[in-house]
């Protein structure tokens, strides 16, 4: 029988992420948590699994901001490691 009593575990859960392939979503491009407002200049329709995807790999950033991101790895990379990398990104 399923347990339901650690539903947030759940909810990351790489089951439950496969499980919404196929499934319609909405993307809001300035999150709503960064003043992006729920209109449909804002809003992309993007299959569940690939929005979900985006969110696992950018968390809550903006395409702007993922833009940056790419262009810093782009700038740091050479005669640069992918750990070394993701270290100065990221800690
Ligand atoms: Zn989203």
């Amino acid at each position: 029988m399923r347990d339901y009593r650690f539903p947030y575990r759940e909810k990351r859960s790489v089951h439950k992420f496969k499980r919404r392939a196929g499934w319609q979503d909405i993307h809001h491009m300035t999150p709503k948590s960064k003043g992006g407002e729920d209109i449909s200049s804002n809003r992309l329709s993007l299959d569940a699994y690939k929005h979900d995807a985006w969110h696992l790999i950018f968390k809550n950033l903006t395409i702007r901001e993922v833009i940056e991101l790419l262009e810093r790895i782009e700038r740091i990379k050479k005669n640069t490691s992918l750990a070394e990398i993701l270290k100065k990104l990221f800690n």
